[in-house]
């Protein structure tokens, strides 16, 4: 899903990862390159990617305190996570005591509303509690073992690999998947333009597969 919202129409934010708290650390992109690339710039911003989730229901206030808190989360979930799946040790005692402590804070609190709708609302702290508590349920529980990185270059985007065989490469098939079939496309085009359309629709068959 990729919605537009709140005071910064232009932006994108995509929610493809299967896990609210792995979206939520892909709001730093392009990590580890030279231009990495922070969609969370401000409060307005970090209140507009609440509501664009569905995490609330409607867009809440957000300050400076709040951003500092989101950030500091994040980096935590984004730290704890990728040890899990590269297997490097890290300072994950300290890492945990910050996803902790927002966890243990009070949710977004989910009621029906006067026409039976579902409705969703708390602070930005309750969001992060939220967040948090998503982020201790995945690194806690069985979904640990099919937690995965994207494996297009420079998309640091993690995901749950919730496919039977356990193969799925990509954070989207469109966002990634496909861009890394074109570059394949047009690299065996240029060395072997004879067979390069039949071995495209090959490749593309398989990774479709692999996403969903
Ligand atoms: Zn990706």
């Amino acid at each position: 899903m990729i919605v537009s919202e709140g005071t910064t129409p232009k932006r994108r934010f995509s929610f493809r990862s299967d896990r609210l708290c792995l979206d939520f650390a892909a709001t730093l992109m392009f990590r580890g390159t030279e231009q990495p690339q922070e969609l969370l710039d401000s409060p307005a911003t970090l209140s507009a990617w609440a509501l664009g989730g569905a995490i609330v229901s409607r867009s809440i206030a957000c300050n400076g305190n709040d951003l500092a808190h989101a950030v500091e989360l994040r980096e935590a979930i984004y730290r704890l996570a990728i040890t899990r799946i590269t297997g490097r040790a890290s300072a994950s005692a300290d890492l945990r005591a910050v996803v902790n402590r927002h966890g243990r804070r009070s949710p977004v609190a989910v009621v029906l509303d006067s026409e039976g709708a579902l409705t969703r609302s708390g602070s930005m702290a309750a969001v992060l509690a939220s967040i948090a508590r998503d982020a201790i349920e995945l690194l806690g529980g069985p979904d640990a073992q099919r937690l995965r990185q994207c494996g297009r270059d420079g998309c640091t985007r993690m995901f749950v690999d919730r496919s039977r065989g356990c193969n799925r490469r990509w954070c989207g098939m469109r966002e990634c998947g496909n861009r890394v079939n074109a570059a394949t496309y047009r690299r065996r085009k240029h060395h072997d333009p004879n067979h390069a359309s039949t071995r495209f629709l090959g490749t593309k068959r398989e990774n479709e597969g692999d996403d969903r």
